[in-house]
């Protein structure tokens, strides 16, 4: 849903001229130092972009779904480490305490993450449970007013910057799986709460991630999410179901940008006297990649306004996360050949990117865990 046209054409103008002039001049110096230079950060928390999905009334600009992933697109045609401090923030980060806190969780912590004042992240993922989360063993043992946390959480991005976690960790242990779990807000600086060293990364340099270990950490019961056990899991799927568009706008966004540094490479390069462009079995790549890309904008724009119709979209957003992600992989596949040598080699950005972009079809579960979403999904409700 969009509802005022003409403030979302501004914003979306808005960002497309920073990521132009502030964001792409910058991504080799990022590549190289691991780090978003502090201005940079500043300027996104000014552009309110720290808080694109934070109701308003928390102070964030509220964008609805589909207005978002609009945003998304947007922020996209850079390297995904600009994109990643920002939103896995208000994103992954905040989304826990949006859809399934309580009031005074929502006032206290959504004005801060919206203004970039304190970070967010989610620690879903453990040393023995990944694509199998339910089975995760982190646990929080009620003492009077408090929990008791122990466990060690994985890769978990931006957790070096992090100001706050949420944090699924098992409330009854004789339950195994999913109803045994419970979401919780941790702050990083409770006693307990350490970091493990930063994590070397194929690619997304600029986006940390890093252990997270929970050892006795006694956080106030009141920061049990929704101030309900058992329900942890069911709230991490939402913010994961919401999640999973997001990377499906990314995945699209990058593939846009990739492919128009190879429009501009093809028309330039020449050999056998004429520009690559010209011979149709680039052509061929181009084409393929267009249509790729245009086919994930229509679906992840479609299942955007699904899910701002208050519809549930477990099954469009696996989809779109599916084939947007992995059509990612393939149009930053064939800019590496359009490319030729160029390709290969860090100077022209385009292997930067081919790496960046892997990381699409493994996290927020990976392609084979959409698929097992979507057939699961398909085969219950009998229909297609
Ligand atoms: C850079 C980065 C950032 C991340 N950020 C976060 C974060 O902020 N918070 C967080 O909680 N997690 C985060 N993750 C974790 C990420 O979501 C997991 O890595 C991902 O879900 C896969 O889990 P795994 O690595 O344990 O792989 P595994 O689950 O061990 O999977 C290994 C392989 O087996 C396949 N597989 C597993 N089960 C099945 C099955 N039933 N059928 C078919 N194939 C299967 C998988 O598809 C995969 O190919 C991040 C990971 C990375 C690398």
């Amino acid at each position: 849903m969009i509802r005022d046209p003409e403030t979302l054409t501004l914003l979306l103008d808005t960002i497309s001229r920073f990521v132009r002039e502030k964001l792409v001049p910058q991504e080799a110096h990022v590549g190289e130092t691991d780090q978003i230079p502090d201005d940079i950060v500043q300027d996104m928390k000014d552009m309110g972009l720290f808080g694109m999905s934070i109701p308003e009334i928390y102070g964030g600009m509220g964008l609805t779904m589909e207005e978002e992933v609009m945003a998304g697109f947007e922020v996209s045609k850079t390297s995904p480490a600009f994109r990643s401090l920002f939103a896995t923030n208000n994103g992954i980060g905040a989304q826990g305490i949006v859809i399934d806190g309580t009031e005074a969780q929502k006032q206290y912590y959504l004005p801060k993450i919206a203004t970039g004042e304190i970070i967010g992240s989610f620690a879903l993922t453990e040393p023995d449970s990944g694509s199998d989360a339910a089975s995760l063993r982190t646990t929080a043992v009620r003492d009077g007013d408090f929990y008791v946390i122990n466990g060690t959480k994985r890769y978990i991005t931006n957790a070096p910057e992090a100001g706050i976690f949420t944090v699924m960790a098992r409330t009854d242990k004789d339950r195994k799986g999913a109803s045994g779990i419970s979401a919780f807000i941790v702050e990083k600086g409770t006693p307990g709460v350490s970091l493990g060293a930063l994590d070397k990364k194929m690619g997304q340099k600029g986006a940390h991630t890093c252990d997270v270990i929970f050892d006795n950490v006694r956080i106030p019961a009141v920061n049990l999410i929704g101030g309900k056990e058992g329900v942890g899991f069911k709230t991490a799927m939402k913010v994961l179901d919401k999640g999973r568009l997001n990377i499906a706008a990314a995945s699209t966004g990058a593939a846009e940008r990739i492919l128009s540094d190879a429009l501009q490479y093809a028309r330039e390069r020449k050999q056998f006297g004429k520009p690559i462009g010209d011979f149709q079995l680039i052509q061929a790549m181009l084409a393929d990649s267009h249509a790729d890309i245009y086919a994930a904008r229509c679906m992840v724009i479609d299942a955007a306004r699904k899910r701002d119709e208050g519809r549930d979209v477990g099954t469009e957003a696996a989809c779109a996360k599916m084939f947007a992600s992995e059509m990612c992989g393939r149009v930053a596949d064939r800019a590496v050949q359009i490319f030729g040598g160029a390709g290969y080699l860090a100077e022209y950005g385009i292997e930067r990117f081919y790496r960046d972009v892997r990381l699409f079809r493994i996290y927020e579960g990976t392609t084979q865990i959409q698929q097992l979403v979507i057939a699961r999904n398909l085969l219950r409700e009998g229909g297609q």
